[in-house]
């Protein structure tokens, strides 16, 4: 069969409502970062349902935290539930389509125009926390997979759903698959890129720092040291950083004003209005340039901030603690030339006339553990706008989803079938 037929035949078994109607379910069964559980019990149904073989597994939560490259958590969590859905064999080509089931808390309930939790549809729009980040982008994978199983295309290898958890606070989940075993030759992570192919995503390294000062009243406040105004020295060498990493971003970043983003996000300092504040503490995160290993960023990082401490007698004396916690993301690349990326592509133009736009990430997801932990090269393409993600009445839009599902599935039937 020529591979022209072979899309055609997917598409034909593919049901487009039947994606956004799973959309919605997904929505409606709340899943916070650590509490997945009942959710994957519906993807792990759902696959099930559309004659795949589902590998469901627990994560072994302590083996995984001693892995000297875990990549971070920052919810407590009991158990991580993952669930895989098997289509073809062994052998051959493999493909990988990986989403996450997690999602962020809502936030304040009031400023929501109804539930979160009511993946309703209104002019086009469904809205709900998970809608845009990415229950919609799992929904488009377990749909294309579910059309290659109906369309009883033989296929010169196996695809492969990845249903994570843990993807908003490290990554655990698509660490977990990795350790399992599963690989491919080659992955689409459905995160929302507005149908755009990322090849290329900056890191992102969750970093705490201290800074030490010396308590007076604020009356005699020369007879103390401030640790706000000695932070201010290290926040000013910081910036000169974020600069410096941002001298020749990657040509793919090239239209956001900062493509590595070096950005504090929590600070706390003082315990009394009248006293000259002894610490302050504050958290952040580093953007890590594209080819720049974690550890360099890291070490740079360090650099930076001696370099401000070696200025003043009193952070010279009293250097500044650096500590890195939570999520810790690497930067990343692939090659789009490759044959699984080629057909994704293709298949993009063939929908919509006009070859895909090519960008880079600022921010971070899976897709490095799946590159460098999984040995799957992956790049991200998939339904909905990142700027909805996390945000109050989050959104996508309904014709974005049909538009991913038959993409995906027509870049599954050309890359996989026999
Ligand atoms: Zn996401």
């Amino acid at each position: 069969m020529t591979s022209e037929a072979a899309v055609a035949k997917a598409l034909e078994a593919l049901d487009p409502n039947a994606c956004v109607r799973l959309a919605q379910d997904l929505i409606r069964v709340p899943s916070v970062t650590g509490d997945e559980r009942a959710v994957q019990d519906l993807v792990a149904l759902t696959l099930e349902e559309a004659g795949l073989e589902v590998d469901r597994f627990d994560a072994d939560l302590g083996r995984l935290k001693a892995h000297p490259r875990f990549p971070g958590m920052e919810v407590e969590r009991r158990e991580a539930v993952l669930v895989a859905g098997l289509l073809g064999q062994k052998g051959g080509r493999s493909l990988i389509l990986n989403g996450h089931v997690d999602v962020v808390p809502p936030g304040d309930r009031q400023a929501w125009h109804t539930s979160p939790w009511s993946a309703h549809i209104q002019s086009g729009r469904l809205y709900g926390r998970g809608a845009c980040d990415m229950k919609s982008g799992l929904a488009v994978a377990i749909g294309a997979a579910a059309a290659l199983k109906k369309s009883g295309l033989p296929l010169r290898g196996r695809l492969i759903v990845q249903s994570v958890v843990g993807e908003e606070d490290g990554g655990i989940g698509s660490f977990a698959m990795a350790d399992r075993g599963h690989r491919a030759d080659a992955a689409y992570v459905l995160e929302p890129t507005r149908l755009r192919v990322i090849p290329a995503q900056a890191g992102a390294l969750t970093f705490r720092l201290r800074v030490r000062g010396r308590a007076a009243h604020a009356s005699v406040r020369y007879d103390g040291i401030s640790a706000i105004e000695k932070y201010e020295l290290v926040e000013a060498r910081l910036r000169q950083l974020e600069r410096s990493l941002n001298q020749h971003p990657h040509p793919l970043f090239s239209r956001y004003p900062i493509a590595y983003a070096l950005s504090i996000g929590r600070l706390r300092s003082g315990s009394w209005s009248a006293t000259v504040p002894d610490e302050l503490e504050c958290e952040g995160r580093l953007g890590v340039p594209v080819g720049m290993a974690s550890a360099e960023a890291r070490r740079q990082f360090a650099a930076a901030i001696a370099d401000a401490a070696q200025r003043d007698p009193w952070l010279a004396e009293h250097p500044p603690q650096v500590e890195w916690y939570g999520g810790q993301f690497d930067a990343v690349e692939v090659d789009p030339e490759l044959p699984a990326f080629a057909a994704l592509r293709a298949a993009h133009a063939e929908e919509f006339g006009v070859a895909p736009e090519l960008e880079g990430a600022p921010y971070g997801s899976d897709m490095r553990l799946l590159v460098h932990e999984a040995d799957t090269p992956a790049l991200l393409y998939g339904p909905g706008d990142i700027r909805q993600a996390h945000a109050t009445d989050e959104w996508i839009a309904v014709d974005e989803i049909v538009q991913a599902a038959r993409v995906v599935t027509a870049a599954a039937a050309r890359y996989l079938a026999a």
